[in-house]
């Protein structure tokens, strides 16, 4: 059976197109992967979302949206859909093993942290590593932490984790921020926030630990090594779009993030759109997500109605 309208992906972008599609009866069926809800699903309380006066928390906000996308009968698929062929109509595409078929493809798979690199990052996440200011900033009382990074998200993880770190040092890999002369100076001005130039994290230190005790940097110009003893270190550093299986399948820009045509959702295959984070590198916002998932399904409506 072909589906008339098949969404990949189930961040804000994913549900909106969804409950747009279900109310114009294209029955969409919705794949949201085994950890539905995507980024908002790490953060805690979203308060720039219009009509949340008082603020919701991330994952109970994609509750929501999901719940509304099931109301008008979005079909839901708790799988990863895992390969794609958009060669020809109807496309198809695979989600554990089992073969799909639809018209048209909302592509919603977002973005996710970019991370340093490091084993050592990996075996201490959770313990002292985070990408997620926001998220595990409580955690950080009266302790030292690194941001590393110098774009707005990390002058704004700073200024942030300044409400509960005794400490904030950014830790920087050249000599001048690319972040936005605002969020520099406000990260710049706040007494408790220094920085490192020059400097990247050569080794997270406290495997043996169980935590986070110190890490090592690498000047980036002398290629000196120092360690410095700290309790946290937040990436923020970036993120990179879920584009995987879709490389060579649809054109991608330099840093993978899905080309759409501007002021649409429309790709380079005609019939497959995409909407949020995977095709927004500047943004990201909950609410442009929505709004482009909003766009996607609008486009996915008229192009069935075209192609009927
Ligand atoms: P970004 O602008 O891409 O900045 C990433 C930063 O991380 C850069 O400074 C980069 O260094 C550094 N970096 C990348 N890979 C690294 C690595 N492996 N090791 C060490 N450092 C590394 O990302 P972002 O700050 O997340 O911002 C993304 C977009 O969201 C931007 O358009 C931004 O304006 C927007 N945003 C806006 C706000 C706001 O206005 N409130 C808040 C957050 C984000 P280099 O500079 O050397 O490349």
């Amino acid at each position: 059976m072909s589906h008339k309208v098949a969404i990949i992906g189930s961040g804000p972008a994913g549900w909106t197109a969804a409950i747009y599609a279900a109310r114009a009866n294209l029955s969409p069926i919705l794949f949201e992967g085994p950890e539905p809800g995507g980024q908002l699903m790490q953060t805690t309380d979203v308060e720039n979302f219009p009509g949340f006066p008082g603020g919701i928390m991330g994952p109970e906000m994609m509750q929501k949206f999901r719940e509304q996308a099931k109301r008008f009968g979005t079909e839901i698929v708790s799988e990863r859909v895992d390969s794609v062929d958009f060669s020809s109509r109807p496309f198809k595409f695979t989600a554990k093993g089992k073969a799909y078929e639809a018209e048209t493809i909302i592509i919603s798979t977002g973005a996710t942290a970019r991370r340093i690199g490091l084993e050592s990052e990996k075996a201490l996440y959770g313990k002292g590593v985070s990408a997620c200011a926001t998220c595990d900033g409580f955690f950080f009382k009266n302790k030292r932490v690194i941001v590393v990074g110098g774009g707005d998200s990390a002058m704004e993880e700073s200024n942030f984790l300044t409400k509960f770190a005794s400490e904030v040092t950014i830790v920087h890999r050249r000599d001048s921020f690319r972040a936005s002369k605002i969020m520099q100076e406000r990260a710049l001005n706040n007494p408790k926030i220094k920085v490192i130039w020059n400097a990247e994290v050569a080794e997270i230190l406290g495997v043996d630990a169980g935590h986070v005790i110190g890490v090592r940097l690498k000047d980036t110009v002398t290629g000196e090594e120092k360690e410095m003893e700290i309790d946290g270190v937040f990436a923020a550093i970036g993120h990179v779009p879920n584009t995987d299986i879709f490389k060579g399948v649809i054109d991608l820009d330099e840093k993978m993030y899905i080309k759409t045509i501007p002021g649409s959702s429309l790709t380079n295959i005609p019939g497959v759109f995409a909407a949020g984070d995977v095709q927004d590198a500047k943004y990201r916002q909950a609410i442009t997500a929505a709004g482009s998932g909003c766009m996607a399904a609008l486009d996915a409506e008229k192009f069935l109605s075209e192609h009927e």
